[in-house]
């Protein structure tokens, strides 16, 4: 985090040396504690940052020496704990803490607003992780001032941030070529074919993806990622209602490394995909670790007993619960091997899948 500097030993010496400046201060022998003072920026840095985030912005603001040490080696920072004073708080720290890598602004009552978005934008080129979950009024001039100021994002997580349109979105891509996660839950409006056209073309490193419940994708955006994003490994399609076996014959020839997919909810979803996934299984343990075709109720239990054969870490039985069938009734019928060898030791019947 910081840079050169001393070494441990010092570092030790001068922690010592304070400890025992301010151990005689305590007897009240009257010697004044000069050790904050002398202290070097690495061992401040060392302390504040073991301590919460409300901490370090309080210490940020004890002296000019402070701010420096802070400003050069704070890369981490959560604003999530704010109440009703984020966008604030924002707009005074983003210029102070210019080499913070990871931010994590999370709302559960919508609190930021545009220009604390842009003072990121304008001041932390080096930001690689932003949470912005459910910053429900953020407008597009966000992601235009995302895309100039932060290009090195890899992670980015917009979910709920349903007022963003997909020409920002697709801009915003065209910026951050080097994404690999992407949360888009609830996006309605951001998360379009066009922007997934544009993200595909992009950011062909993508390796998760969520489109929850984002309506109105189809199976042209999905293809398109399936085919450039040959790195994709996890993606949440649930209430994508529009998705049909096509999306899921592409993913199983285009991204081999898909360990996980989330169909919650694609009614489209018919045997033909079941036997896709099942047919482009590789050997070994790889392949799928979680499959959820909840509410997917067209499959029948061969087609879906072909998928759980063909991935060893694919589970039915309730330890693992790694293929999930809830509210399929017909498919009560599959088993993971686990189940089928619990039957055949003991002649006991499976537990039945849910
Ligand atoms: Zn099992």
């Amino acid at each position: 985090m910081v840079e050169g500097g001393l070494e441990k030993s010092d570092l030790d010496f001068w922690f010592q040396n304070l400890m025992l400046a301010s151990g005689i201060a305590m007897k009240g022998t009257g010697t004044v504690m000069t050790g904050w003072k002398d202290l070097p920026m690495e061992l401040l840095l060392r302390i504040v940052l073991l301590t919460d985030d409300r901490t370090v912005i309080v210490a940020s603001g004890v002296c000019t020496g402070w701010r420096e040490a802070l400003s050069a080696g704070l890369t981490r920072l959560s604003l999530s704990w704010c109440k009703d004073s984020m966008n604030n708080l924002l707009l005074s720290l983003a210029p102070k803490f210019t080499k913070l890598q990871v931010l994590s602004l999370r709302q559960n009552k919508p609190q930021l607003e545009d220009d604390a978005v842009e003072s990121i934008a304008t001041y932390c080129h080096d930001l690689r992780d932003l949470d912005l979950s459910k910053s429900l009024r953020l407008r597009d001039r966000s992601l235009y001032a995302l895309a100039h100021g932060c290009p090195h994002l890899t992670t980015l997580n917009i979910s709920g941030c349903s007022a963003f349109s997909d020409t920002a979105l697709a801009y915003l891509a065209s910026f951050c070529k080097n994404l690999k996660a992407l949360n888009l839950c609830g996006c309605v409006k951001a998360a379009s074919d066009k922007a997934l056209q544009a993200i595909a073309c992009s950011c062909y490193q993508l390796q998760s993806l969520n489109l929850g419940w984002c309506e109105g994708i189809s199976d042209k955006g999905v293809i398109s990622l399936a085919f450039r994003c040959p790195d994709l490994r996890n993606l949440d399609l649930c209430g994508c209602v529009l998705i049909t076996d096509d999306s899921v014959v592409a993913l199983a020839e285009g991204c081999p490394r898909l360990r996980s997919l989330d169909l919650y909810y694609c009614q489209n979803i018919t045997d033909r995909a079941m036997y896709s996934l099942a047919r482009r299984a590789p050997g070994g343990a790889a392949g799928l670790m979680n499959l959820n075709i909840s509410q997917c109720t067209a499959l029948t239990p061969p087609a879906v007993q072909a998928v759980c054969d063909s991935f060893p870490s694919l589970h039915t039985c309730p330890d693992r619960h790694s293929l999930i069938i809830s509210g399929c009734l017909s498919l009560t019928a599959v088993h993971c091997a686990c189940a089928l060898h619990a039957r055949r030791t003991t002649g006991a019947l499976p537990h039945h899948a849910h």
